[in-house]
């Protein structure tokens, strides 16, 4: 699944690694890059260096390509609403704005590292990286309990 989107500006997001956040047309990133610069720092180191090794591979093919995103082009209604996604055939992510900047901080975070799991399933090789469960029990392990967030986001 290749996902296509429309991003007109960039703006920095792990300034170390030049790792930039593209944002769509009419998006305020707000306090975004901060919730994914803090969700970043507290992945393991090795997790961390197996998804730079997988950007950076992408970008190797293609300079200019986005790999993560922020964007308001998803579905809004709220049995669809996403916040986050990560294609799962490159590990690149993207996050709808204006649900993610609606949350807690701390929940936001968990949704970030939630999908920082998914890229780091894929980019080890891993057949479950698309798999839930197995993606939360990682995140849970880092420190994040998922199964709590989700129950809090379904009662919302
Ligand atoms: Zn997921």
């Amino acid at each position: 699944m290749t996902i296509h989107l429309h991003f007109n500006r960039r703006v920095p997001l792990l300034r170390d690694e030049d790792i930039w956040l593209h944002v769509a047309p009419g998006v305020t990133e707000a306090h975004f890059p901060q919730l994914f610069e803090f969700a970043w720092s507290e992945l393991p180191e090795d997790a961390r260096q197996a998804i730079l090794r997988q950007w950076r591979a992408l970008l190797r093919e293609k300079p200019d390509r986005w790999l993560v995103g922020l964007t308001d082009q998803l579905d809004q209604r709220p049995e669809t609403r996403e916040y986050g996604m990560c294609e799962q055939d490159t590990g690149r992510m993207f996050f709808q704005a204006s649900a993610m900047l609606g949350l807690d901080p701390p929940v936001a975070i968990c949704i970030i590292v939630h999908e920082l799991a998914h890229a780091f399933l894929l980019a080890s090789g891993s057949p479950d990286a698309g798999n839930e469960e197995v993606v939360d029990r990682l995140a849970h392990s880092w420190g994040f309990p998922m199964a709590g967030i989700r129950r809090k986001l379904a009662g919302m």
